[in-house]
């Protein structure tokens, strides 16, 4: 097996082998770019190290080859006492992953070379402390000493010497650190400091296999939804000094701007440094502009690489470069990460260079980028300091009272204040104040803790894991540095960018909502340059979304109002219009008639009270949306919703009886109560099984859904109603819908004298009603997927519940790497949607499938509806313009 590929053999397609850093160097090699000459250790090495223990015998030999070669190539010698060849030895994965070891600088360093080193450089001080950081960083990360022993006797060295920097220990400091350092690594791991270079060389690379498996690194890689089994690569590059002189230097550019995403280049350099220098922001750097006046000739071919690698990537670089004594070398170039504003813009900006075409655009941006552009924001331009910061763990803007309790939150809430629920972190037991709360801030965890998952679920702002943050509910206050929080004091979290503010900052609409709801015109009527550009990019690359998508997209909308705003927002029609949240509310009660009943006459009056109601619900939401479908869904209550608390029932009747009043009512309430009591309504009396139970239910919401219709044709309407059955399992249950349903049309249609005709369709959110798709199509004229009690009933998990109890914890094992809620399980779930379209179709081919499950609005899950071959995805109407891309997304 080859193990071993110099830069000059792979390229920017080998990244599964090469790692994505690896494969970079290789094609920047290839295109001759000034790439310092090195080679790369496969991800195949290092799968064969985790799995045996040890790395393959033939690696060695390979590593010898490529290490000639590259001695050959630079002429130097790797340990020479004169001119010493130095390599840097860098992991690089697949994708860039926090968490695992980085890199070791300087290998090839020892008590022989670094007196080559002292002679080729010119400089002493430069050579022995070069030494002295191989030593303290490959004795951190690879000999895994505890790096504060190297950072005490730095301390301790400059304080004897009665200097406050590095800088100020010269040559004669550094050497005597070196012996320090040797002695702290003999001390904590028995042995000394390894003299030989090709030692160094393979402890390093066995140490960058090791940390794959490093605890944190395997949870970034759960977070992320990165598989465990990839490996890194690793890379080994001859090192090149930005810290020679004040002819050499280090910086980092980008070819636009990755947080607004305007055209031109950006960067810093900063003169006679390394690269650890850059990151720790100890000097100032200087701006490309100022680099120009310092290096005129690097500038100008670094901006010439810039074009280049513009070019070949055809996407945004962001490229790490060096110059050593007027040399510019290129270190690594990847394609850059970018804020989801910058996606929007450069994906279109590349499309008028003609670099790419629409739908590569398309491919370039996502849904989860569109909302949350689709959020509130901070007012960018008010004065404003952070406070401190934390986990972006869901997104949007808050502001609200510091409260450190749900009790109170729930209180100030009900009087009419915002709250944010400050915690250390947050478990089942603050649901309520987190409900209650505009924001959600915690001091540990992270973007899967309790506090981030139930945030996300609940559309909530939060931030968690801020770590500076020293919360003591007790006492009820938060510190941070010197500013303390009491209870009561105003606060703004960016759960966007995981900031923190100790003030009430201004809040905008999102400009790409305002565009959503009142289109391209209003929108960059009166925005800055920037927000009329980012609003025109989202624009095109919907419509261009739009004009590819084979799937519609439509809208659960419960009202009027919900259906226009669905209809602004894009969405071809109502996928789901819930029937009984038309009855919570004031008209509980009259639901509630009905159930109770206790004579047919006494249903029935209590039906005939309620149809009016109905028929008027279903006028306007149909004028709403005229002209397209419009499926409405008989009652589905689990029972519980509308019926009185059994508990508080119980304690009013004993206090009234006590006081000896009069209870007849409420003790008859009660024993209805009792009789209809369900210890488990989700999978209880509802659905078609209440409306086959209680007659006259919905016989009722038929005949008002017939004349409303018939109300809109007669005003020269175009309604398209649909009516749908929840929880179906069974053909029968169907059938006996269906039946009473086609007659109370037909009736209306006659008395009306109009035409009209009513699709009947069905809910598919039953595991049985999935495997007897066969059958139920037989009746049904459509599905419509319910995925969240499919996913309910599939796992058997109480969708009210188990998010809160122990999803966090299925989260950090492992068990889930999202909630099944959120995105839809392919494997057990999908299954049976797979089953319920393929079996639904044989029987009837021309059977409309659709999807109304919270999954309709989540882009992984959307493209699983694609690929399965759905009609339709609906979701909620803010979810729609996601949806669209989404679906655009997974035909581009
Ligand atoms: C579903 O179960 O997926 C669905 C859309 O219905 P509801 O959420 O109202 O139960
Ligand atoms: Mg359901």
């Amino acid at each position: 097996n080859k193990f071993v590929y110099a830069f000059e053999e792979g390229d920017k397609d080998q990244k599964d082998l090469l790692g994505g850093k690896g494969a970079n160097l290789a094609e920047m090699t290839r295109l001759g770019l000034p790439v310092p000459p090195g080679f790369i250790i496969t991800t195949e090495a290092c799968r064969y190290y985790l799995q045996h223990g040890r790395i393959p015998d033939s690696l060695r030999v390979q590593v010898t080859m490529a290490l000639r070669r590259l001695e050959d190539v630079t002429g130097r010698r790797l340990g020479d006492a004169v001119d010493p060849l130095l390599v840097s030895v860098r992991s690089g994965a697949k994708f860039s992953m926090p968490g695992m070891m980085d890199t070791v600088l300087n290998v090839g360093l020892n008590d022989f070379s670094v007196e080559g080193l002292v002679e080729a450089s010119g400089s002493e001080r430069f050579a022995w402390d070069s030494y002295r950081r191989l030593i303290q960083m490959f004795g951190k990360t690879v000999l895994e000493v505890d790096g504060e022993a190297f950072a005490q006797a730095l301390d301790d060295a400059k304080e004897a010497k009665g200097v406050t920097s590095d800088v100020e220990l010269d040559a004669d400091d550094l050497k005597g650190l070196v012996e320090t350092f040797k002695a702290i690594v003999e001390k904590h791991t028995g042995r000394g400091f390894p003299q030989d270079p090709r030692e160094q060389l393979d402890l390093a690379t066995e140490a960058i296999f090791h940390s794959w498996n490093s605890d944190r690194a395997r949870l970034y890689r759960r977070r992320e939804r990165i598989p465990d089994d990839l490996g890194t690569a690793v890379n080994v590059v001859t090192m090149v000094f930005g810290n020679l002189d004040d002819r050499s230097g280090t910086g980092v550019c980008f070819t636009r701007d990755p947080a607004t995403g305007k055209t031109g280049s950006y960067g810093d350099y900063l003169v006679n440094a390394q690269g650890e220098d850059v990151v720790a922001g100890i000097r100032n750097t200087l701006s490309l502009d100022d680099f120009k006046k310092v290096d005129p000739d690097s500038h100008k071919e670094l901006r010439r690489i810039m074009r280049r690698l513009e070019t070949h990537y055809r996407d945004l670089c962001d490229i790490e470069f060096t110059v050593e004594k007027g040399k510019l070398y290129i270190l690594q170039t990847r394609v850059g990460k970018r804020t989801a504003a910058a996606a929007f813009r450069i994906a279109t900006q590349l499309v008028d260079e003609q670099l790419i075409t629409m739908n590569e655009a398309l491919d370039r941006v996502s849904g989860e980028q569109l909302a949350l552009l689709m959020f509130p924001q901070f007012d960018k331009s008010a004065d404003r300091e952070v406070l401190t910061r934390g986990m972006a763990a869901s997104p949007g803007a808050a502001v609200g009272a510091v409260v450190f309790d749900s009790a109170t939150a729930v209180a100030w809430k009900a009087r009419g204040e915002d709250v944010i629920l400050v915690r250390k972190e947050t478990n089942p037991d603050d649901l309520e104040g987190m409900i209650a709360a505009a924001g959600i801030l915690t001091s540990r965890g992270g973007k899967t803790s309790h506090a981030a998952v139930v945030a996300r679920g609940m559309g909530k702002t939060a931030v968690c894991g801020a770590e500076q943050l020293v919360v003591d509910v007790t006492a009820k206050e938060a510190r941070a540095g010197e500013v303390t929080l009491r209870e009561g004091d105003v606060i703004s979290i960016d759960g966007s960018t995981g900031e923190v503010f100790a003030e009430a900052l201004p809040v905008v609409p999102s400009p790409v909502v305002q565009y959503l709801e009142e289109g391209i015109d209003a929108a960059v009527a009166d925005a800055d340059k920037d927000t009329a550009e980012l609003v025109r990019a989202v624009d095109r690359l919907l419509g261009h979304a739009d004009t590819v998508r084979r799937m519609e997209v439509r809208a659960n909308a419960d009202t009027a109002t919900d259906a226009d705003r669905a209809r602004r927002m894009g969405a071809q029609g109502i996928g789901l219009c819930r029937t009984e949240h038309m009855f919570l509310g004031p008209r509980r009660e009259l639901i509630e008639r009905v159930v109770l009943a206790d004579t047919p006459d006494a249903r029935s009056a209590a039906l005939d009270a309620l149809l009016p109601l109905q028929r008027d619900d279903f006028v306007e939401l149909l004028t709403a949306m005229d002209g397209l479908p419009t499926t409405i869904r008989l009652l589905d209550p689990p029972l519980h919703e509308f019926l009185p608390d059994r508990a508080e029932l119980m304690v009013k009747v004993a206090l009234a009886e006590e006081r000896g009043e009069d209870v007849e009512h409420d003790r008859k309430l009660l024993a209805a109560v009792n009789r209809l009591h369900e210890e488990n309504p989700m999978l209880g009396l509802r659905g078609v099984r209440l409306g086959l139970t209680v007659p006259g239910l919905f016989a009722l919401q038929v005949r008002a859904i017939a004349e409303a219709t018939a109300i809109r044709l007669e005003a020269g309407g175009h309604p398209h109603p649909e009516i749908m059955v929840p929880l179906v399992g069974s053909l029968m249950e169907l059938h006996l819908v269906g039946d009473e349903t086609e007659g109370i049309v037909e009736e209306v249609s006659e008395a009306e004298g109009v035409t009209m005709s009513i699709p009947i369709g069905t809910m598919i959110e039953l595991p049985r009603a999935a495997l007897t798709a066969f059958r139920i199509a037989e009746v049904a004229q459509f599905f419509s997927f319910g995925t969240n009690d499919l996913t309910q009933t599939t796992w058997g998990f109480s969708r009210d519940d188990v998010e809160a109890a122990f999803f966090a914890d299925y989260l950090k094992k492992g068990i889930f790497t999202v909630s099944p809620f959120e995105s839809l399980d392919r494997d057990g779930v999908g299954r049976l949607v797979r089953i319920a379209v393929e079996d639904g179709r044989r029987t009837r081919p021309d059977l409309t499938l659709g999807i109304c499950g919270e999954h309709g609005g989540d882009p992984e899950s959307i493209h699983f509806f694609h690929d399965v071959g759905l009609d339709y995805v609906s979701c909620s109407p803010f979810r729609v313009p996601i949806a669209r891309l989404e679906a655009g997304r997974a035909v581009a």
